[in-house]
């Protein structure tokens, strides 16, 4: 580290957080990254690990090894809990130990994690999908549902409940969950079992909006619900979800009807909130927060008063700009280049622009939609431009190869290569998360006292080897030494 160059501190591993730190290699700068996972997460495949087609680490390599020949690049393991913007510190903390860095400039990219709308109870019985755990704790609940289902089956039980899926939210990512749990059951899974009939499964995608995919627009967002109901998912519009609980959902339908659905595995993919650093930044400078937590920026990414801070990607409240990896993506680049033009002497850019490169999602196996400008695709086509653009974006040769093996092996024949859940990925979360201090209860703290006990230690190991050597240099192993031990 060379401790006279210009400090950048990036906050996140994500889209933004990862393009910023790496649009930043040539320039004359130390960037330190900050994040509270070691893995660069590709979320837009979150739901292929949940249904067994990816392996976590297809779609989350190790940040380290992605910047490993980055040489201005430091990655610090650590939730951020507090920005000084006056002090200019990020202060994070990993298992109880906190860190304290120091920044001439900062880019926050914290993303975004799951809203319930005020309801957070829900989340226990219906996991979102935005990290790899969630993904994981999915998969474990939607393989796990089938094999309750023929155990109960193979006693006569009624397992329609077990055999009910059900996913909130009709945007890309409950899309996706819903036409691929539809093909593992009328499909993938359909001669795996002895007691029942996956086929009889009931996948239901639930919205309080008028249609699924809106910001794909009516005519997009009616083809994807007749290819969804053509694949047997049933889309429930207008209806919102009330009350969730182990066993079900309370439905209310537009016309006031209330419904209880039966169904243990529960997927909610229904609304995001900025993370809570936006709330941290807000209180410092004013900057506004919408309803979703998004915090309000300058058109150049800076905060009020603030031109050395810049927030990007699924945090910001900006000209209405969408949640999307592109808007982080070029969000951290303009970020990055500002930065380097402030230290080269460029003169300032203009306000950031985002260009909008298209949007696409996979309904199923051969079928997706995409929006790409003023052009509106559908079926294989859009499907194959979908497959094109993952296996660009995946970060990692090694990565890319694998992704497309699981990808012949789930959509050309019938597999799903990743299917195991272990018990301790279903459970193993929920237990942590019931220790007070999560999993910093688990390691003992770097107290005084463990100082103490580990000096002890060393000190006995350390008389231990000295008698060792003498006993050897002695020749006194083995050696006759004392009386002998009477045998009676
Ligand atoms: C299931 C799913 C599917 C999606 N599909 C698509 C798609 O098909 N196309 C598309 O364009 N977009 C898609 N998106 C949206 C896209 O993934 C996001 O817009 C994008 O990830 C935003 O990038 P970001 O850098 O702002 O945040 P993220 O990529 O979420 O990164 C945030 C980073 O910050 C870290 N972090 C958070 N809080 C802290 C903290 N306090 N301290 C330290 N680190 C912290 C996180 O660990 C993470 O590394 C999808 C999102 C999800 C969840």
């Amino acid at each position: 580290m060379n401790d006279t160059r210009h400090r950048v501190v990036v906050i996140g591993s994500g889209f933004g957080g990862l393009f910023g730190t790496k649009a930043l290699r040539r320039s004359d700068v130390e960037v330190t990254m900050v994040a509270k996972t070691t893995h660069h997460l590709f979320q837009p495949l979150l739901y292929q690990v949940a249904t067994g087609i990816l392996s976590e680490g297809e779609i989350a390599p190790p940040t380290r090894e992605i910047l490993a020949r980055q040489k201005n690049a430091t990655v610090l393991l650590g939730e951020v809990t507090d920005i000084d913007l006056d002090g200019r510190t990020v202060t994070s903390h990993v298992l109880g130990r906190e860190s304290v860095t120091p920044y001439d400039s900062l880019i926050v990219a914290a993303g975004a994690g799951q809203s319930y709308f005020g309801n957070d109870g829900f989340a226990e019985y219906a996991p979102g999908m935005k990290s790899v755990d969630d993904a994981l704790e999915l998969r474990g609940r939607i393989f796990g549902a089938f094999e309750l289902a023929e155990l109960g089956a193979s006693r006569g039980e009624d397992v329609d409940h077990l055999l009910t899926f059900v996913v909130v939210g009709a945007g890309p990512t409950g899309v996706e969950m819903a036409g691929q749990i539809a093909e593992l059951a009328h499909r993938t899974l359909r001669r795996d079992f002895r007691f029942i009939n996956t086929r009889t499964a009931r996948v239901v995608l639930i919205d309080a909006a008028a249609q699924v995919l809106p910001p794909f627009g009516a005519k997009l967002g009616a083809s994807t619900k007749r290819e969804l109901e053509k694949l047997g998912v049933e889309v429930l519009l207008g209806t919102m979800v009330t009350d969730v609980d182990e066993r079900g959902l309370v439905l209310k339908h537009k016309d006031g009807r209330t419904e209880r659905l039966e169904a243990v595995t529960k997927i909610w993919a229904a609304g995001v909130q900025g993370s809570e650093l936006g709330r941290v930044l807000s209180e410092q400078t004013g900057a506004p927060l919408d309803r979703a937590g998004r915090i309000g920026v300058n058109p150049d990414l800076t905060l009020p008063g603030y031109p050395e801070v810049f927030v990007v990607g699924d945090m910001i409240s900006l000209d209405n700009l969408p949640g999307v990896a592109q808007v982080a993506i070029q969000g951290a680049k303009y970020a990055a280049k500002t930065i380097d033009g402030r230290l080269t002497g460029r003169p300032p850019q203009k306000p950031f622009r985002y260009f909008d490169k298209g949007s696409m999602a996979t309904i199923s196996r051969f079928r997706a939609v995409a929006m790409i400008g003023s052009l509106r695709l559908t079926g294989f086509v859009a499907w194959l431009m979908w497959l094109a653009v993952h296996l660009v974006y995946i970060t990692g040769f090694k990565n890319r190869v694998t992704a497309v093996l699981h990808w012949l092996v789930s959509f050309l024949g019938r597999g799903r290569a990743e299917r195991t859940a272990t018990e301790q990925q279903i459970f193993g979360r929920t237990a942590l998360q019931r220790l007070e201090h999560g999993a910093a209860d688990l390691v003992s703290p770097p107290d005084g006292d463990q100082v103490r006990r580990v000096e002890e230690r060393r000190a006995e190991l350390e008389a231990a080897a000295i008698e060792e050597a003498r006993l050897t240099d002695a020749r006194e192993r083995g050696a006759h030494l004392g009386e002998p031990v009477s045998s009676g």
